[in-house]
C-alpha cells in the first residue's frame, strides 16, 4: 500500500522513441509527473499482474496521457483479465483520444515495439496469473568505415549498409557484414514483481544490465509469510541475480510493515553485492558498453 513519503512500485522505461510503463498503481501519475517525463511519448503500459497495487492507478494515468493531446494508439500488456479490467476502470475516463489496444499475455511472448525496443514476458508464481519482463535494446555492430572506403562505398550508402541492407557498387554486391564488426553486447532490464522465486526466471533475466526485482520482506525470518502470499525476501532476489550473473539489483516492492528495507540490505549484498534498495523516484541511465 503507499504511504506518506512511499509510492507504490512502477518503473517508466525509455529507450530512444520507446516509452513503456510497468505498472500502474494507485498515484503513478505524480511519481511519473515529478520524474519530468512527459505523458504523450509513452507507447506502451505493461501490466505485471491485476492486484490493486499494479494497476488502480490506470484511469488517472490515461487521463494524464489523454491531457497531454496524445492521438496515437497506446498498446496495453498484461496476462488474461487485463481487458475486463482495463474496460472497467476506464468507465469514468470514457472518451479517450487515442484507442487503446490491449494484448493478454500468457507468457513466452516477445512484442518489438515501433522504435526496436525488444519486449519479452514470462509466466511467474503468485497468487494470480503475473508476468516477469525483460526489455532488450540491441546494439548494431560497429561499422568499419576506413574498409568502407577502401572498397569504394559512396558515403550515401553506408546508412543502408548499417541497417544491415545489401548495396550495389557499380555492379558489385556488397553485404554488411564486409563492412561491420562483431555482434556488440546491447541492454537489458529485467522487471520481476510479485512472485515467488521459480526455475525459469533466472534464464529469463540473464545477463541484465539492471534487474529490479521485488524484496518484499527483508528479514529471512518472514520466509514463510513470503511463501503463503507469493513473494520474496530480500536473499531470494539477491540469489536469482547471481545466478542470472546480471550487472546491478534493485530491491522494490517493499512491505508496509518494512519501514527501513536498508536495515536488511547485507541479507542480499552477501549474496550479491550489487544490490541497493530502490529510491523514490530513483532515475538509472544505462549505456552501452564503452560509451
Ligand atoms: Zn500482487
Ligand atoms: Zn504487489
Amino acid at each position: 500500500m503507499p504511504l506518506p513519503g512511499r509510492w507504490l512500485s512502477s518503473m517508466l522505461l525509455r529507450s530512444q522513441r520507446d516509452v513503456v510503463l510497468v505498472d500502474c498503481g494507485e498515484g503513478t501519475q505524480i511519481s511519473w509527473h515529478l520524474s519530468g517525463w512527459g505523458f504523450r511519448d509513452v507507447e506502451a503500459i505493461a501490466l505485471t499482474h491485476l492486484h490493486g497495487d499494479h494497476v488502480a492507478g490506470l484511469a488517472g494515468v490515461l487521463f494524464m496521457i489523454a491531457h497531454s493531446n496524445r492521438t496515437d494508439p497506446l498498446t496495453i500488456f498484461g496476462p488474461r483479465g487485463t481487458y475486463q479490467v482495463v474496460e472497467a476502470l476506464t468507465i469514468v475516463v470514457p472518451a479517450l483520444p487515442f484507442t487503446v489496444q490491449i494484448i493478454e499475455l500468457d507468457g513466452g511472448e516477445s512484442y518489438t515495439l515501433p522504435d526496436g525496443l525488444e519486449l519479452r514476458a514470462l509466466q511467474v508464481d503468485h497468487r494470480m496469473s503475473c508476468l516477469a519482463y525483460t526489455f532488450y535494446r540491441e546494439r548494431a555492430p560497429k561499422f568499419d568505415a576506413e574498409r568502407a572506403r577502401a572498397l569504394g562505398i559512396p558515403i550515401t550508402l553506408w546508412s543502408k549498409l548499417q541497417a544491415g541492407e545489401t548495396v550495389n557498387v557499380d555492379g558489385r554486391t556488397i553485404n554488411p557484414d564486409q563492412v561491420t564488426g562483431k555482434p556488440r553486447r546491447g541492454l537489458k532490464v529485467g522487471l520481476v514483481t510479485d512472485t515467488r522465486v521459480t526455475p525459469e526466471i533466472p534464464d529469463f533475466v540473464r545477463g541484465a544490465d539492471l534487474l529490479v526485482c521485488e524484496g518484499t520482506y527483508g528479514d529471512p525470518e518472514l520466509r514463510e509469510r513470503a511463501r503463503q502470499r507469493g513473494h520474496m525476501v530480500f536473499d531470494e532476489a539477491a540469489t536469482i541475480a547471481r545466478a542470472a550473473e546480471v550487472r546491478r539489483l534493485i530491491l522494490t516492492h517493499f512491505s508496509p510493515s518494512m519501514l527501513d528495507p536498508e536495515k536488511f540490505v547485507q541479507h542480499a549484498r552477501a549474496i550479491f553485492p550489487e544490490t541497493e534498495i530502490g529510491q523514490q523516484h530513483q532515475t538509472i541511465t544505462l549505456a552501452f558498453d564503452d560509451e
